[in-house]
């Protein structure tokens, strides 16, 4: 969305439209080098028999005082297991940092990110204005919003935003999808089934009573409810260019130009996004006890770096017939082909 602000937005929506994309794809580069060496680190931890690792902290939050990249993570302002400070939005990083933590913990087993009590850092305050959140490859970081795009404080209150940029932590360090075209709008995707997933569990809901919105209310009412609907991908903003079906894919070149979206990876996981919320939704009950645990399992043992839709879609209704029965597993190749994708 923000690419799309850059360019049709008012005169102050652009500008800090631009300002967070020319942020982003900095960090981005970064984050693809960083990813790598912590594949390659956490595959030499597993080598070592033995090796257990306990943590010290399971998470800590900065303050990074709206000095922006060069001053991370910032000034500590709350450890691990600390009370509450007076920060609203330390506070906050700190409740879904641990929402998220004790969500793979509880249901896959997962300790962190790396599966081996990998602390979990965020600096919050991030630049001055800043309209975004993102894993940096190393660390959770989140801008306050400027009010023109985001509410001012809105990036730390929504639980799934937090838990889709932490989950992008654990694809980075386990399927590892390249952050381009579907490959990189099935890492968007993962994000957004697994921060739907923690916000779901911590609300107690079943798939029927979820809303399926990622980002609620944490828009400028003007610019629309949330930021992607996996139900009904298109429809959570206006302007909002998702497709729900392969019909509709969007084929954008990745360029470097913060418009294209490295080739829509934000834009075409809307149909991944769509199967998921079906299957989830048809397989009913809660979403993390059988369809969440088929994408878990997906993600972190069936897919590569270049892995396509096709693919992702395959592995997860071999996975269901693994995990479950053909019942389970017509289901999920039922919502795939709702949404257009050949299994
Ligand atoms: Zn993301």
């Amino acid at each position: 969305m923000l690419g799309r602000l850059a360019v049709d937005g008012t005169p102050k929506q652009r500008e800090a439209a631009v300002r967070a994309l020319a942020t982003s794809a900095a960090i981005r580069s970064q984050r693809a080098v960083m990813g790598r060496l912590n594949r390659q680190l956490n595959l030499n931890i597993g080598q070592m028999v033995g090796f257990a690792v306990t943590p010290q902290r399971r998470l800590t939050i900065y303050d990074n005082k709206t000095n922006g990249r060069t001053f991370l993570p910032g000034v500590r302002a709350r450890d691990w297991g600390q009370p509450p400070v007076e920060d609203a939005a330390v506070n906050q990083a700190y409740d879904g940092s641990s929402a998220t933590y004790e969500f793979y913990r509880d249901v896959y087993k997962r300790n962190s990110l790396d599966g081996v009590g990998l602390e979990l850092v965020s600096s919050v305050h991030y630049g001055v204005g800043f309209d975004n959140a993102f894993w940096d490859g190393s660390q959770m970081v989140y801008g306050d919003g400027s009010g023109r795009i985001f509410q001012i404080g809105g990036l730390t209150r929504s639980l799934d935003v937090i838990a889709h940029e932490l989950t992008h932590g654990i694809t980075e360090l386990t399927a590892g999808l390249v952050y381009s075209k579907q490959s990189g709008a099935l890492n968007e995707s993962f994000s957004d089934v697994f921060g739907s997933l923690v916000k779901q569990y911590s609300l107690k809901q079943s798939a029927a009573e979820a809303d399926w919105m990622i980002g609620e209310g944490i828009l400028v009412p003007a610019l629309g409810a949330a930021l992607r609907s996996m139900m009904n991908p298109g429809t959570a903003y206006s302007g909002d260019r998702q497709p729900g079906h392969m019909d509709d894919y969007v084929d954008l070149p990745d360029n470097n130009d913060p418009r294209n979206d490295n080739g829509g990876v934000h834009i075409n996981s809307g149909i991944p996004n769509h199967a998921f919320a079906l299957a989830a939704t048809a397989l009913g009950g809660k979403s993390w006890e059988k369809a969440g645990k088929i994408w878990y399992k997906v993600l972190t043992t069936r897919l590569r770096p270049n892995s396509q839709f096709d693919e992702a879609a395959q592995a997860t209704v071999d996975v269901a017939g693994s995990l479950f029965s053909s019942t389970e597993q017509d289901i999920v190749h039922n919502a795939w082909k709702e949404v257009g994708v050949r299994t």
